[in-house]
């Protein structure tokens, strides 16, 4: 058998983002095999760290080593969110709880809910000053030390009237300008292909394959 790696995040939509975007290809040059798993192979729920890291690739290495050390595998995690210029760079690492209702309600409604006051902080703000990124940290810790990490980003504008039903939380508002579409009306193939997380699970496979090849 390969190298088991969890992959811990909650969050069904990111998760199964991340597994098409690291089964697109073997890592790189190790010839190694990787078995990925998830929270729900393990025995035992883990409860969720606190995530009080102040970037995210902080929040990346802290939860990586936090659910290395709890489940004794080796641990991807990832932390992303949106930072809107015209908003000082908000929400950030707030974006998965901007509304104050993380752990409270499902996710499609907090998701609704951090929609909602994005659109109305933006009130008002000419559609050329609405330019944000998603950005999206990822990191392996083996439970003390941070093996691999990487980071990714896409451009895009905020835009009020939601569009398309793929994706997950601000997808319906995020517009990529190239594309003439919001990421909620891409494919998921299309998605990862330009998303910050590709971008940043796919450097991250180059640094894993090195790991593993021990070069
Ligand atoms: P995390 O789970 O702490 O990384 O928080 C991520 C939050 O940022 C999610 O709950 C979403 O609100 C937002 N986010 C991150 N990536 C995406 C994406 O690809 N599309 C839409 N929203 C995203």
């Amino acid at each position: 058998m390969g190298r088991e790696i969890l992959i811990a995040t909650g969050n069904p939509g990111k998760h199964r983002e991340i597994v098409e975007i690291l089964s697109e290809e073997p890592i790189d040059g190790s010839g190694a095999t990787v078995c990925w798993r998830s929270l729900e192979d393990l025995p035992e729920a883990i409860p969720e760290p606190v995530e009080d890291g102040r970037t995210f690739a902080e929040n990346a290495a802290l939860k990586a080593r936090y659910y290395a050390r709890a489940s004794g595998l080796w641990t991807l995690a990832d932390d992303s969110g949106l930072e809107v210029d015209a908003l000082g760079g908000e929400p950030g690492v707030r974006s998965a709880r901007y509304a104050g209702m993380s752990g409270s309600g499902s996710r499609g409604e907090a998701d609704e809910a951090n929609n909602r006051r994005l659109i109305s902080e933006l009130a008002g703000v000419l559609a050329e000053r609405r330019t944000a990124r998603f950005r999206c940290a990822v990191a392996i810790s083996d439970g003390e030390c941070l093996l691999a990490a990487a980071e990714g980003r896409v451009e895009g504008r905020i835009v009020d009237e939601p569009r398309g039903d793929n994706g997950f939380g601000y997808d319906p508002h995020f517009l990529v300008l190239e594309l003439g579409k919001t990421t909620a009306e891409l494919g998921s193939e299309e998605k990862n292909r330009i998303s910050h997380r590709g971008v940043a699970m796919r450097r991250l496979r180059v640094a894993l394959g090195r790991l593993l090849s021990g070069a």
